[in-house]
């Protein structure tokens, strides 16, 4: 392990090669939860997604010795007052079902307009070194909920995201464009600038 090796705290494969090219300008050796298989499992209690994120870096980087990269993200829809937010991963219970979730959504804002169906996709990444060092970046990725689902591609809510500008759901538009413009990747570019200053 060199001393510029940096854990990417997911264990989703998708997540973590996104993540890594992202982090690569800055030469670390990437590692991502399946090189630590002991590391614990992280509750996120938090009531933000930065709490989260941080909680997420914060304990991972202690336990490995190890700088540490983490993010929590969700969506947050207007006409239900920012909700669901940090429970979108168990909107629907806490079984974590991708579909159960998006059917809810579909359902709550059956009868909502639409000019009154606008959300936006939140990420925070945290990096922390375990000694108290830490950083987080915010990226959001506006958009509106569509009335019925459509497309295959990606997870969670893409399937009834619509992103500004676009006509088609994220689930119909390609990996590639979502790899680009996403709040995940909007949040790791800000969080490399930073760390970029930091460490030089
Ligand atoms: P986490 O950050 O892995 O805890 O994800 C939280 C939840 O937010 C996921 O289970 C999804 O429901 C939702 N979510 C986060 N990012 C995305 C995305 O890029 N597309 C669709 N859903 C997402």
């Amino acid at each position: 392990m060199t001393n510029k090796t940096l854990v990417v705290a997911s264990g989703n494969l998708h997540k973590v090669v996104e993540i890594s090219r992202i982090m690569q300008p800055l030469g670390f050796e990437i590692k991502s939860l399946k090189d630590f298989p002991t590391a614990p499992d992280v509750i996120e209690s938090g009531a933000t997604f930065e709490e989260n994120a941080l909680l997420k870096a914060n304990s991972l980087a202690k336990h490995l010795s190890l700088p540490v990269v983490a993010d929590d993200s969700g969506i947050e829809i207007d006409a239900l007052n920012s909700m669901p937010g940090v429970l979108s991963a168990r909107w629907a219970g806490s079984k974590k079902d991708d579909l159960a979730n998006l059917n809810l959504v579909l359902e709550q804002l059956a009868d909502v307009g639409a000019n009154r169906r606008t959300a936006r996709f939140i990420c925070v990444a945290a990096w922390s070194d375990g000694l108290g060092n830490e950083i987080t970046a915010r990226g959001v990725w506006p958009g509106t909920v569509a009335f019925a689902s459509a497309g295959t591609n990606g997870f969670g809510y893409d399937p009834i995201f619509v992103p500004e500008g676009q006509e088609q759901s994220i689930a119909q538009l390609s990996p590639e464009f979502k790899d680009e413009h996403s709040h995940r990747a909007r949040a790791f570019l800000k969080l490399v600038a930073e760390l970029k200053q930091k460490l030089t």
